[in-house]
């Protein structure tokens, strides 16, 4: 078996591909990033992060597109996030099953 070709033929993750499974983390809200007051929550530490509803999904993510609505006043984490990394893969093995 030709291992680097399996490889390559391997869909790829990434966020065209997902329906926006990290939004469904806890997301803190560590600096000022201008951040709607309407989609803050305060934890049960009374820490600031993101608002979520009832489906689980970020009180800022456009249940239609699946896109962030505030994107250029994201939080740093949503910022810092990149696909393929460890809780990306996790996110998606929990919600897509992959
Ligand atoms: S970063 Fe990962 S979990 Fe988030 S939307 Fe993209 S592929 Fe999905
Ligand atoms: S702020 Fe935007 S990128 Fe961050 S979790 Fe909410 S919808 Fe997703």
């Amino acid at each position: 078996m030709n291992i680097a070709a399996t490889k390559l033929d391997e869909p790829k993750k990434t966020c065209a591909t997902c329906q926006a499974c990290c939004c469904r983390l806890e997301v803190m809200l560590i600096t000022d990033t201008g951040v709607p007051e309407r989609y803050i929550d305060i934890d049960a530490w009374g820490g600031e992060v993101m608002a979520r509803l009832d489906d689980g999904w970020c009180a800022a993510l456009d249940r239609e597109t699946l896109l962030c609505t505030i994107y250029e006043n994201r939080p740093l984490i949503c910022r810092e996030f990149e696909a393929g990394e460890y809780e990306c893969l996790s996110e998606r093995k929990k919600y897509l099953n992959e």
